[in-house]
């Protein structure tokens, strides 16, 4: 049996994050780099927005014929032409004249301000109706007044993204702009899931004595779909060596980036998965001072990063939360790792056993601040009270008893995490 080390979370935290490097690059059409980290930055090629064009459905116009025009004063222009969003029309305009102009459409020579049209004396538009001879202004307008300039947003030849950006849908918005249809971004983690126990049945199966269904690898592969992780199913591995072999040799054929095993990582007569990975594996078996959780193995299976994850499934996702979540989003290339983080205050007492504890909680927003409540029984294999959940309130080591009223740190588990 391999010795076994106590550790801290933030130092088990740290051996997991010194074990995985953020993997190499890829050009994926842009949808697909949706939440993904850019690997080089961008450079627009085009300025945004490309040409002038008017704000506003209205007449273009010289902002000098309409100095002086008030409802009171209305100046008449001769109207040369209509131009519609994606059009352009052949005309210049010379002092006394306007053109009807859409909203986006580009703004004439000679133009150099626009009128919105609730300021002339058209009552509405109306395509049937041809294009009238002449308009009244009933406004000034100081040059520029409704135009958008070439190189408003982006000017062409800046660099508009820089590398190591996480792509939000903003972000795709603007290299649709741009005219950027394929991507650079860091390729997707590849997640080997593994089961393992010989209590375990499938999810459609019926009941039988003694057994329970594979609940970790449901759990386990959607906390891993929820990061923009690719998902390897490695199925159940039974208990014995050669079973939980060949299911890792599966997973090693299939290029995952990392393994995530549940149970079978304690000191048991049948924890076989210690026993595989003691003997082929770099593995550093630990006993690390949280809970839920405790037994962690981490280390490289053949050369593959390797996590092994307590069996209990409350254990399983708080220490997937804790150790796996981080782990794969610095393979992703992501450098904001944490969850967000808020002081609340509780409404009710805590007893813990010293270890750092992760409490399901439920977080609120009061007039002055937020506050938590638990979730009910704490218990590794009660699943429902972190269904309940929406935060994990963080009792630090050594400490036994938090007080109604005190303060304690909630890692939010539903709030998106911020790029900045
Ligand atoms: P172990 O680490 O193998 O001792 O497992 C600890 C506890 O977790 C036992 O009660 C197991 O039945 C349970 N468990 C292990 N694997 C799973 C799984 N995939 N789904 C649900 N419960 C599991
Ligand atoms: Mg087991």
């Amino acid at each position: 049996m391999p010795s076994l080390e106590y550790l801290t979370v933030a130092e088990a935290l740290q051996l997991v994050l010194d074990g995985v490097r953020p993997l190499p690059s890829e050009r994926v059409p842009l949808l697909d780099a949706l939440g993904r980290v850019l690997t080089e930055p961008v450079v627009a090629r085009d300025s945004l927005p490309p040409f002038a064009n008017s704000s506003m459905d209205g007449y273009a116009l010289r902002a000098a014929d309409v100095q002086d025009a008030a409802p009171d004063n209305p100046v008449t222009l001769r109207v040369l032409a209509d131009i519609a969003a994606g059009a352009t029309a052949d005309v210049t305009l010379t002092a006394g004249t306007a053109v009807r102009i859409m909203t986006g459409a580009p703004l004439p020579p000679g133009a150099d301000a626009v009128v919105p049209v609730e300021d002339t004396d058209e009552a509405w538009r109306d395509a049937q109706r041809p294009l009238r001879a002449q308009v009244q202004i009933r406004r000034a307008v100081q040059p520029g007044a409704y135009v958008r300039r070439v190189g408003e947003d982006v000017l062409a030849g800046t660099a508009v993204l820089p590398a190591g950006r996480l792509l939000r849908p903003q972000e795709i918005g603007v290299l649709a702009s741009l005219g950027v249809a394929q991507v650079p971004v860091v390729r997707r983690p590849r997640v080997g899931i593994l089961a393992t126990g010989d209590e375990l049945i499938d999810v459609e199966a019926p009941l039988a004595p003694g057994k329970i269904r594979n609940s970790n690898s449901y759990a386990q592969t959607a906390q891993v779909l929820a990061l923009g992780a690719a998902p390897v199913a490695l199925g159940v591995a039974r208990d014995t060596e050669a079973d939980v072999r060949a299911k890792l040799q599966a997973g090693l054929d299939a290029g995952v980036d990392l393994f995530v095993s549940s149970a079978g990582v304690s000191v048991g007569v049948y924890d076989v998965v210690t026993a595989v990975l003691a003997s082929a594996g770099n593995m550093g078996f630990w006993r690390v001072r949280m809970r839920p959780g405790k037994p962690l193995a981490f280390g490289a299976y053949q050369g593959v990063p390797y996590l092994g994850l307590p069996g209990n499934p409350v254990s399983a996702m708080v220490s997937f939360e804790r150790f796996a979540r981080p782990a794969i989003l610095k393979l992703a290339g992501h450098t904001r790792l944490e969850r967000p983080q808020v002081e609340v205050t509780l409404q009710e007492e805590i007893h813990s056993d010293g270890r750092e504890s992760y409490v399901r909680a439920v977080v609120t927003r009061a007039p002055d601040g937020y506050t938590a409540v638990t979730t009910g029984s704490q218990g590794s294999h009660v699943m429902t009270s972190l269904v309940k959940a929406n935060a994990l309130l963080i009792v630090p080591e050594g400490v036994t008893y938090v007080a109604p009223g005190e303060q304690v740190t909630a890692l939010m588990l539903d709030w998106p995490t911020t790029v900045f």
